[in-house]
């Protein structure tokens, strides 16, 4: 099947020598229903590219997304934005990883050259793609990357199959908000794919950890505190004497919003990312400014973040909710959208 191929950058590729074929969940036009696994061509690696086999691959919103609604390339496409796997084969100039070694995957290409490469900020790269959506992503029995984006890890496989989203979107958050220790942190949604992270990391930091959230498995996580919506409010107001949060996280978008802004406090930070519930809403501006609010909207994060949650999220643990092989990925989304999940869905390649 020439043409169809796992290279991530996009652009044609010549499988002079096709090596062999290899399973791969993929769509030619856009809609859960068209997602197939079919047979791909894979082909020999480039200067600076790695082979990995896929083992474990997650779902995230964008994941739906990227099969239902976002333009994508190249076409056919291959969904799976967060994945982790071992190494099968090293290109030339490779000297990062080994065959046979588990890696973590920075699931953004980068070109490391950019103005905002040389800043760090890799999310922002001037011909920056995600994989899964801008480029072929993970779920898929091999993938090539470029070996920039992997980094040798012994971390378990759920915990590295949830590093480049899952993870390291709110830690950016929890970063950018500059969460500091004794600082009280809310976190909406906390049973979520990147709640539940936020949970830890928060408590890690040495914040007190207020988690919001319908879920009592959320206490194994290590909140100081786990609230239904109903009585968040009245909660963070006691445990603060009235002065309400120093920093809430709202991952879930529109419908969250007015709760976000009522938990935070004078001088506080509101911030968010992802929009689960939508992302149109009004905001009473004298509400934001008379309390000195400071809004801080945030994507993905940085390949430094990314490795130094190589060493903090030894402690991090994952809820696994269901696992689905390859070959039943399309009901592993329908999952996902059901909204009945408990936990992460995850796909099992290999
Ligand atoms: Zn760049």
């Amino acid at each position: 099947m020439s043409g169809e191929s796992l290279g991530t950058d996009g652009k044609a590729q010549y499988p002079h020598r096709v090596v062999f074929n290899v399973k791969a969940l993929l769509f030619e036009r856009q809609g859960l229903e068209n997602l197939e696994l079919r047979d791909v061509d894979t082909r020999e690696l480039r200067e600076g590219e790695v082979r990995l086999r896929v083992t474990l691959a997650s779902v995230n919103p964008v994941d739906i997304l990227s099969v239902e609604k976002l333009r994508v390339s190249p076409m056919p496409h291959i969904p799976g934005s967060e994945f982790t796997g071992v190494v099968k084969e090293v290109g030339e100039g490779v000297e990062n990883v080994k065959e046979g070694q588990k890696v973590a995957v920075y699931t953004r290409l980068f070109d490391g050259k950019c103005d905002m490469c040389m800043r760090g900020e890799q999310t922002y790269c001037v011909s920056g793609k995600r994989m899964g959506v801008e480029a072929q992503g993970g779920y898929a029995e091999e993938v090539i990357v470029p070996a920039i984006n992997v980094f040798p890890s012994d971390l378990p496989e759920e915990a590295l199959a949830s590093l480049p989203i899952a993870t390291l979107t709110p830690y950016h958050a929890l970063r950018t908000a500059r969460v500091s220790p004794g600082e009280t942190v809310v976190v909406l949604g906390a049973s979520g794919n990147t709640g539940s992270f936020a949970v830890q990391l928060a408590k890690f930091m040495g914040a007190t950890v207020v988690a919001v959230t319908r879920k009592e498995w959320v206490k194994e996580l290590g909140a100081d505190y786990v609230v239904d919506y109903s009585h968040a409010d009245v909660l963070v107001r006691d445990i603060t004497e009235g002065r309400m949060a120093d920093v809430v996280v709202n991952p879930l978008g529109k419908d969250y919003w007015d709760l976000g802004l009522k938990l935070v406090g004078n001088l506080g930070r509101l911030v968010f990312f992802g929009g689960i519930t939508g992302n149109q809403t009004s905001i009473n501006l004298g509400e934001i400014y008379s309390r000195h609010i400071s809004l801080l909207g945030t994507n993905r994060g940085r390949v430094s973040e990314f490795v130094e949650l190589l060493r903090l999220c030894r402690r991090c643990k994952v809820k696994v909710g269901k696992v689905f092989p390859l070959e039943r990925g399309v009901e592993a989304m329908m999952e996902f959208k059901s909204g009945s999940r408990d936990g992460r869905i995850f796909i099992k390649v290999n």
